[in-house]
């Protein structure tokens, strides 16, 4: 025994934590779309990264699809929060398809940035995690133009026909340590190499991490809720591994190994930007049922960011019954 108490135990909750105003309005956005036009509504992709999400809009009638080509033409189409190539929007054209964008406006962003740089004959550097959905978008912009890379090792093995033309982006949800090292190492190799006005890490993604960062070292434990496919979310464990806490993704509390808790007093909790505050009273409930009964939120930073619907959605929000 170490002379702890069961009550000793406790849970931090990070704060800001959980769903990004890019989320809100993308999921905002199909149930809205699920209101007013009625289902079937079709979804390109999950339109965030966690299941718990595409499964409730599931339910309600989303009917998600991987390609194009899946959507019966002329019916509604929306494209998820990660963005969508040029090839992809002129594929719904070819099938006349209603198309509704709940692209994230700070994805978008990046995507201008890379449409411009290449306008200006740059040689575009993408960092970022070459599966993801959104480096395919962003990739489309430009994709004779653009190298995707994702560690600083990879910056030596690259070619460019001007090395004093080079231009590099990120995506959106990177590490901002590793995007750190690796612009780093850019620009010894390309000492001219221009970047983004602002950094394309979203604030949700800096935020969340930054959170980590503080309390971390104050936890035997960090978990984060948020699903494997969840960019952010695997950063923010990356983050927290990274000085030397342990940490483990979960979808959920059924995610738990009930051996990760043994001698462990702190909890930290946190959550990636696509998942949803229920599930993270339902691990702080299961913790509680172990002994964790005291719960102390621990704000880093305030956090009040909103975005508005796209005009299609406004439209049609005005123009119903
Ligand atoms: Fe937008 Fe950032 Fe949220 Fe992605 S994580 S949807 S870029 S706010």
């Amino acid at each position: 025994e170490t002379g702890q108490s069961a009550t000793d135990k406790r849970v931090l909750l990070l704060k800001p934590r959980g769903f990004c105003a890019g989320v809100v309005r993308a999921i905002d956005i199909v149930k809205i779309a699920l209101d007013t036009f009625g289902a079937p509504i079709y979804v390109r992709k999950e339109i965030v990264h966690n299941s718990f999400v595409v499964n409730e809009l599931a339910e309600k009638g989303a009917i998600f699809v991987e390609d194009i080509d899946q959507v019966p033409e002329g019916q509604r189409v929306i494209y998820s929060a990660h963005g969508v190539s040029p090839a992809v929007r002129q594929h719904s054209k070819d099938r006349k398809l209603k198309v509704i964008d709940a692209t994230c406006p700070l994805v978008t962003k990046v995507h201008v940035e890379a449409v411009k740089f290449a306008k200006q004959g740059y040689s575009l550097v993408l960092i970022g995690h070459r599966d993801h959905d959104e480096i395919e978008g962003t990739l489309g912009e430009a994709p004779d133009v653009t190298q995707v890379v994702s560690t600083a090792e990879e910056v030596q093995s690259l070619e460019v026909p001007d090395p004093e033309r080079v231009a590099y982006l990120t995506q959106t949800t990177l590490s901002l340590d590793e995007a750190r090292d690796i612009i780093q190492a850019l620009k010894i190799k390309f000492p001219k190499i221009v970047g983004p006005h602002s950094q394309d890490i979203c604030y949700a993604t800096e935020n969340r991490q930054i959170a980590v960062k503080n309390v971390a070292h104050s936890a035997d434990l960090v978990l984060v809720v948020g699903s494997t496919n969840s960019s952010n979310s695997n950063r923010l464990v990356e983050v927290s591994q990274n000085l030397s806490t342990r940490s483990y993704l979960i979808d959920n509390s059924a995610a738990i190994n009930p051996a990760w808790l043994e001698g462990v007093s702190t909890v930290a909790v946190t959550a990636g930007a696509s998942a949803p505050e229920v599930l993270v009273e339902d691990v702080v409930k299961y913790l509680h049922q172990k002994g964790f009964t005291s719960v102390e939120e621990v704000e880093v930073m305030p956090e009040n960011v909103r975005f508005g619907l796209p005009p299609e959605i406004v439209q049609a929000i005005s123009s119903a019954p």
